[in-house]
């Protein structure tokens, strides 16, 4: 069942509250100034290489995460969202786009560079991400897309390939290239950002620049291919309440299975570098989500979720590393993130919730969460101000 509508902003304050985002956002941009990728500088470029758990049909294995870097997200090179820390660690575009095919070919090099450090014969996963969108031509060309493919194809080991794609930049060109090369023999599962369902929050909190339509239309061509849909859904952007975080996460991955997806990665808000979060955090106006409302979103969720049908608890341990996660009180976090860690794997609900412990900081959540504590829209449209003119100052 889906829950109450979140409150959002009166009318009158929208424009306003949007707007100061925006100017914040872009004073943060600005003070971290992105740097442009020249192939001096790609040629020195080694892609991030992680060994982690993962699951396949919900028994324990491993993955590894090979993170390319090239030029970064096209959409945090024109404006990003506001929640993203890519700054200062992406690159703009290459200058000429003539660079682009020794910039491939760089990028493919790194690619096998990573590829061999990795002794396969004990990892059925891989995880290729390069902070942006895989099937953006600008970001991973083309023709070093397919040489990629190719060289996983050959590697009987890998199971499963897991990418990212911003929803714009799905087609059917690529998904049609993804099962050319490997769909015959690798499960695909394609991970795709919503945040959230609602319209003001995604566009307007989030900034992700995304309409319905694009995550509608990428999901069906996902499914249509026969691949599987992963949906990242957040939980707290900042600005609303505890309570209408938990709202807006369970409309949000309600939403998102009734569009075909296979798994929903309930991503926990954290505190990263040059986001606005960051500073709204330092002026103690803002806090991850604890770790009950992660636990509260899954029990609101779960009856809903078909067979096949997951969610998975992410944001919790991430690269890189955030100055504050999701947390509960110093007695019962790590105890609570172990059990999630195993969740994820297992995706066993029942023994997750038998064994959660009774700890007495999940009645100080529940109290906070029933007086819903949060600055109305008129304090935060003044809190904006103030951090308004606290950057300018700096
Ligand atoms: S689409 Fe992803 S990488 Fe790009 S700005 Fe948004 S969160 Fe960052
Ligand atoms: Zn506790």
């Amino acid at each position: 069942m889906r829950s109450d509508l979140v409150l959002l902003p009166p009318v009158e304050l929208r424009d306003e509250i949007e707007e100061k985002l925006f100017l914040i956002h872009e004073s943060i941009r600005k003070k971290s100034e992105l740097r442009f990728l020249c192939l001096d500088k790609m040629r020195s470029l080694e892609s991030y290489v992680d060994i982690r758990e993962g699951s396949i049909n919900h028994k324990h294995c491993f993955r590894a995460c090979i993170i390319i870097r090239g030029v970064g997200c096209s959409w945090y090179n024109s404006s990003g969202c506001y929640i993203c820390s890519y700054s200062g660690k992406q690159f703009k575009r290459l200058k000429a786009i003539e660079y682009y095919e020794e910039y491939g070919k760089l990028l493919y090099d790194q690619f096998v560079r990573a590829f061999k450090k990795i002794d396969w014969s004990n990892i059925p996963i891989l995880c290729l991400y390069n902070s942006g969108s895989i099937f953006d031509p600008k970001q991973i060309p083309v023709e070093s897309f397919i040489k990629i493919l190719k060289t996983i194809a050959k590697t009987p080991y890998i199971y499963e390939v897991r990418i990212e794609s911003a929803a714009r930049h799905v087609n059917n060109d690529y998904l049609e290239i993804l099962n050319h090369y490997i769909g015959s023999q690798k499960k695909i599962v394609i991970g795709v950002g919503l945040e959230s369902s609602n319209e003001w929050i995604r566009n307007k909190l989030v900034n992700k620049n995304l309409q319905v339509s694009e995550f509608e239309y990428a999901s069906s061509l996902i499914k249509n291919h026969g691949m599987e849909l992963c949906t990242y859904v957040l939980l707290k952007p900042p600005l609303i309440s505890e309570s209408d975080a938990i709202k807006d996460s369970v409309n949000s991955i309600l939403y998102s299975f009734d569009q075909g997806s296979s798994t929903v990665s309930l991503e926990a808000m954290n505190i990263q570098s040059n986001t606005i979060a960051e500073l709204l955090f330092k002026q103690g106006w803002y806090n991850p989500p604890w770790l009950w409302s992660i636990i509260n979103v899954l029990k609101n969720v779960n009856s809903n979720c078909k067979k096949d049908q997951y969610i998975s608890i992410g944001g919790l341990r991430i690269v890189p590393q955030p100055q504050a996660y999701s947390k509960n009180c110093n007695e019962c976090t790590n105890v609570i993130l172990k059990m999630m860690r195993e969740y994820n794997m297992e995706h066993d609900y029942d023994t997750f919730m038998n064994k959660l412990p009774n700890c007495n900081c999940s009645n100080t959540w529940s109290k906070n969460l029933k007086l819903n504590k949060v600055a109305s829209w008129e304090d935060w449209n003044q809190k904006l101000d103030s951090l308004l003119s606290l950057y300018r100052d700096i």
